[in-house]
């Protein structure tokens, strides 16, 4: 739908506010900065009945501004890196309690500087804190009444609590739907930051701009403004690219691919973690989890990637405990009364991410359980399988077949063994070579399971040696089936590649055994059998010999 709209900003007024951005990032008196943002804007707002533009025009307006300044930004030949970064990096951590658990080096770092110290000790900063957590909370009216009285002490000789008072402003200005004032406002100390600090700081605050925007349906002008940044970026270790990456990654799913996801995500889970608070982090190795068992199927991956979001799903449920904490000790009971509603939607949004959590977590546990279960299986499978001949090998004979040979205990059912040998199969290899012996050993095997019964155990015990187990078969009936195998053996005429010849085998039998319940009878038992065949090629071959005493 979107795409059949008239463009909102055509490609001259775009060239048009880039010059009059340049400008204004080169004036130099900052009463001159102020007319030339009303100028701006004036132009870009053109319905004047109005005070304020639509959502959607305000929407335009500040991707398009962002967009441009971003591009002149990253043009600057003096391109300077921010000295502030650390403020944008403790940001996450607020707020500042006693009993904070945010790292040491963090805390270091916002007591850095002298000149602001005295700020952290006075009474400013709590109130300023204050005012910028229940912006975030959306409760515009106990953060302002905080903010007010401040105005006049804020001023550029303290960054940090000049930055936080402006963000905490500026979201008010949003949350009361005051837009115009809200984007002069950002112009102007973006242009201010800029020349205090240079480019990168004012790249920084054209991200905190993209976040406090709620982009709704116009979400892929977000995705258009950070496209700008990463048109020539390289994605380095710094928390510039943390940030933009965190904001692509946290793109509505239509405008991201999950392969496009998981690739910024692996860059942003190999920088610092101190640069993403507890909720992105969380997010983030969800994501993760979520990709590796849906779509790598790599469920250890996978957990392992739950794990840390569980990690972090705890950490910003201790947060959100320090936050309530702060604000006890801080807010009077009618400011408390106030601003629980929204305390209880971030409640309800965290408890939420555990249930999803947990229920998504088990049931990658659970498919996890059914791929080993398959492959356990599968390796089972083969280890009991002869590969040549897929007929059953040893290990099923001593690993398999003790619940069989109990049933047969327990209904007194007789058993019967019997062991075939190719009698000198060493001259067919020599005649016709090694794999036509192969080619032996398998069609000897198919005529042996199409002969006898699918209740009798058919095993290849050794190189050309089979062994046969048969139960609940009389003695005279089991001389008969060997003989009638050993004659259908003696005249099949085998044929490979351009040979035709025939083989004989020698039978060594041992008739009506009771059941065998371990390992030293069942060998008994096979000794017996061996010993027959053993007289079998002692009397001449292709012949069947029965065990006696
Ligand atoms: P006899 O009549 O005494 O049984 O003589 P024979 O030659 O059959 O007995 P012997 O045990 O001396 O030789 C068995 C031969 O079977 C030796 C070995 O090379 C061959 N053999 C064992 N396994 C395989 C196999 O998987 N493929 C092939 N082609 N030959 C095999
Ligand atoms: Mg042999
Ligand atoms: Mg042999």
């Amino acid at each position: 739908m979107a795409n059949h709209k008239v463009p909102l900003f055509s490609a001259q007024d775009e060239r048009e506010l880039r010059k009059q951005l340049s400008l204004l990032l080169h004036s130099s008196a900052s009463n001159q900065t102020q007319d030339l943002i009303n100028k701006l804007l004036q132009n870009y707002t053109p319905d004047k009945s109005k005070k304020e533009p639509s959502l959607t025009r305000f929407r335009y307006l500040s991707a398009v501004l962002m967009e441009q300044l971003i591009i002149l930004l990253q043009e600057q030949q003096d391109f300077k890196l921010s000295r502030w970064t650390v403020f944008f990096e403790v940001l996450n951590y607020f707020p500042f309690t006693s009993k904070n658990f945010m790292p040491l080096n963090l805390k270091d770092k916002i007591y850095c500087s002298a000149s602001e110290y005295s700020a952290y000790q006075s009474d400013i900063f709590i109130p300023l804190q204050l005012s910028y957590l229940l912006a975030q909370l959306e409760d515009s009216a106990i953060a302002y009444s905080l903010l007010k009285p401040l105005a006049d002490r804020i001023s550029f000789t303290s960054p940090f609590v000049h930055l936080i008072y402006h963000l905490a402003l500026t979201r008010i200005l949003i949350l009361k739907g005051k837009r115009l004032d809200f984007t002069k406002l950002w112009l102007k100390l973006i242009i201010e930051y800029y020349k205090e600090d240079g480019s990168e700081t004012a790249l920084y605050l054209i991200i905190q701009w993209l976040r406090m925007i709620n982009w709704g349906r116009n979400a892929s002008l977000k995705k258009k403004v950070l496209q700008a940044y990463s048109n020539d970026w390289k994605y380095n270790k710094s928390l510039l690219s943390a940030f933009i990456l965190n904001e692509l990654v946290t793109l509505e799913n239509h405008l991201l691919k999950p392969e496009e996801k998981i690739r910024y995500i692996h860059i942003l889970l190999s920088l610092p973690s101190a640069f993403l608070s507890f909720e992105q982090l969380q997010y983030l190795y969800f994501f993760a989890g979520n990709y590796y068992s849906g779509v790598e199927q790599n469920f250890p991956k996978s957990i392992r990637a739950y794990h840390h979001s569980t990690y972090y799903l705890q950490k910003s449920w201790l947060a959100l405990q320090n936050l309530s904490q702060f604000l006890r000790e801080h807010l009077s009971s009618e400011q408390i009364v106030q601003i629980m509603p929204y305390l209880e939607k971030k409640v309800i949004s965290l408890a939420n991410q555990i249930n999803l959590q947990n229920s998504t977590y088990v049931d990658t546990l659970h498919k996890n359980y059914l791929l080993i279960n398959e492959l356990y299986h599968q390796v089972e499978a083969l280890s009991i399988t002869d590969h040549l001949t897929g007929l059953k090998n040893r290990h099923y004979l001593h690993n398999n077949l003790y619940h069989t040979f109990q049933l047969a205990a327990r209904h007194k059912v007789p058993i019967s063994f019997a062991i075939l040998d190719i009698d000198h199969f060493k001259q067919i290899n020599d005649l016709y070579g090694h794999l036509a012996g192969d080619y032996v050993l398998q069609t000897l095997a198919e005529l042996l399971l199409s002969y006898f019964r699918k209740s009798d155990v058919i095993i290849r015990y050794g190189g050309e040696e089979f062994l046969l187990v048969l139960f609940d078969i009389k003695k005279e009936n089991m001389l008969e089936l060997m003989e009638g195998f050993r004659a259908k053996i003696e005249n099949y005429e085998f044929i490979y590649q351009d040979n035709n010849f025939h083989i004989t085998i020698s039978i060594g039998c041992l008739c009506n055994c009771l059941s065998c319940l371990n390992d030293i009878v069942l060998n008994s038992y096979i000794e017996k059998t061996d010993k027959a065949l053993y007289a079998a090629k002692e009397a001449g071959r292709n012949t069947i010999v029965c065990f006696t005493e």
